[in-house]
């Protein structure tokens, strides 16, 4: 019976402890989210991001799977042929992708190699016609296998048309700007930083919609927030997203690119990561970029 007392004591003592630790622990952050108002979203989301790439990594249990030190590509019978590309590919560009924007990583990153744009789609439950070459999400790089909409990988060009008009470096570009911001960011925002990286690396750039649509028309920062994907000209919201980080880049240079990247990542907002690192608010930095042009 004393036994039992003292147990009980010992464990009311250890939950009150344990209730006191949490308690300081949210105090904590609670001080630090004044300051850094996304700072508990990005702790939250590290967690989110690191089950759901294990989710996908179970789901492709039984997929065959070719290993670099950097990189864990899954995939199917069919694209035995294939894969060596892909791997031979963001070999040739990664390190170059986070020399730009500061970037180490240690853990292997998982890319899945689906056969067709349909099992890729079906993989997000998307409808059949939405289509994408290479999709970033939380952690994994998912990509529609090159021989769907390569051809003939046998003739001698395949592998630069790949490198060029393929989806490697750019969705290797979102992945380290969701690691270094700790899913802090706006899609306006990495989908500028993934087109400048790879127009830098591969020379590739879609149509220069922005630059010949009246600086009226162009979409306010908000709606390109909120409705990225449902903007009724495609083209133009990401061609502005071009546009803008281009500027940011020719006007600060990388070096203030990546202070920002830093306070995202220690839970800044955009518009007081731009105040801080190049004296401008996200509405003011538009303004001037809308009228350099
Ligand atoms: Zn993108």
């Amino acid at each position: 019976m004393l036994q039992g007392t003292a147990y009980l004591k010992g464990t009311v003592r250890f939950l009150r402890l344990c209730a006191n630790i949490a308690l300081g622990f949210i105090l904590v952050l609670l001080a630090l989210s004044v300051k850094n108002p996304a700072l508990p979203k990005s702790l939250a989301y590290g967690f989110v991001r690191e089950t759901a790439k294990k989710e996908v990594e179970f789901r492709t249990r039984n997929w065959n799977s070719l290993k670099s030190e950097q990189f864990l590509i899954k995939y199917q019978d069919q694209d035995l042929d294939n894969v060596n590309l892909v791997l031979e590919t963001i070999n040739m560009d990664f390190q170059k992708v986070n020399e730009i924007l500061n970037f180490t990583n240690n853990a292997k990153i998982p890319i899945i190699v689906y056969p067709d744009s349909l099992s890729l789609g079906k993989s997000f439950g998307w409808d059949s016609d939405q289509s994408a070459m290479g999709v970033y999400w939380a952690g994994v790089i998912r990509i529609v296998s090159p021989g769907e909409w390569l051809g003939d990988l046998a003739q001698g060009d395949a592998k630069e048309v790949f490198r060029k008009k393929g989806p490697m470096v750019h969705e290797y570009a979102h992945l380290v700007v969701d690691y270094r911001t700790r899913g802090n960011y706006t899609r306006w925002f990495t989908e500028g930083i993934a087109q400048l990286v790879e127009k830098e690396i591969t020379g590739f750039q879609f149509e220069n919609t922005a630059l010949n649509t009246d600086r009226a028309e162009w979409y306010d920062l908000k709606d390109m927030d909120r409705d990225f994907d449902s903007l009724p000209s495609q083209s133009l919201a990401y061609s502005q997203s071009l546009v803008m980080i281009q500027w940011l880049v020719d006007e600060y240079g990388y070096d203030d690119l990546n202070a920002i990247l830093n306070h995202l990542g220690a839970g800044k907002t955009l518009n007081q990561a731009f105040q801080i690192v190049i004296g401008k608010t996200l509405n003011q930095f538009m303004e001037a970029c809308k009228n350099s042009y």
